[in-house]
């Protein structure tokens, strides 16, 4: 709970923008700035430097894409609250998805008849959805099966208290992969804000964060499980929107 109290915080520190990008955005801004000067230098020297001005528009991108990111970002925090079926949303989302996965990544799909209505905004559901599928595809570079499962589980107070949540009615969504999984040390940041272990211009490691803040808004919860070498599950619990069926 100390976890999700700090993790908290730190999304709306992010959800405010300033604080946030500042340090990356400081980062980029040094290398534009340096490499700038450098080529200045040569410049007056009479050289010429193609090398040095391409680290700047590199860098110059980078910064861009960030705020780019960012903003999607911030602007999502509000979610616009609906009765929503998760099957559709489920569906619609592979639908999305299915033309950046690659052929190697078999994609299977097993939803259960009885699910109940949810309260959600269908755009955030279905990006945390989107994010969490490409993670998986992500990390079966060789191939390997992408599964989505959804099925309704009543919560046992124990259950509920352990995901911070209240007991009931809830849809539980299962993302999982047979990919490279991750240590220990990886899970513990997943779900911050800017870390990623993907190369410059592939990850932006706000995926997860905005999943995290996604699913926080909609008074679900999110959690991760994951072996290296053999693959990872992450799995969302959204509450019903009704108290029975
Ligand atoms: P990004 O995908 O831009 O790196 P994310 O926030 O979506 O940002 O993910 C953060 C990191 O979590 C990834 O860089 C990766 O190391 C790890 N990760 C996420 N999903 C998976 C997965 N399904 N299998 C292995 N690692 C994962």
């Amino acid at each position: 709970l100390e976890d999700q109290l700090r993790h908290a915080q730190k999304m709306e520190a992010i959800g405010t923008l300033a604080g946030g990008i500042a340090h990356d955005f400081n980062n980029i801004l040094g290398a534009i700035m340096g490499y700038a000067e450098l080529s200045l230098l040569d410049a007056q020297e009479g050289k010429t430097s193609p090398e040095k001005l391409r680290n700047i528009l590199t860098s110059s991108k980078r910064a861009r894409d960030l705020v780019r990111q960012i903003l999607t970002f911030s602007r999502k925090l509000t979610p616009d609250m609906r009765p929503l079926r998760p099957r559709e949303v489920i569906l619609h989302a592979l639908e999305l998805l299915r033309p950046a996965i690659p052929r190697m990544v078999e994609i299977r799909c097993r939803l259960a008849d009885d699910l109940p209505l949810i309260a959600g905004d269908v755009t955030q559901l279905e990006q945390v959805l989107i994010n969490l599928a490409s993670n998986a595809s992500d990390a079966m570079p060789d191939g390997g099966v992408l599964t989505i499962k959804a099925a309704a589980r009543q919560l046992s107070p124990q259950e509920a208290a352990e995901l911070a949540l209240r007991p009931g009615l809830h849809v539980v969504i299962a993302v999982s992969d047979t990919g490279h999984g991750m240590d220990k040390q990886t899970m513990e940041q997943i779900f911050d804000p800017f870390f990623t272990t993907k190369e410059v211009g592939k990850g932006t490691g706000l995926g997860l964060a905005t999943a995290f803040g996604v699913i926080k808004a909609h008074a679900g919860a999110i959690t991760c499980q994951s072996e290296p070498g053999r693959g990872t599950v992450f799995t969302l619990y959204l509450p019903a929107a009704e108290p029975s069926r």
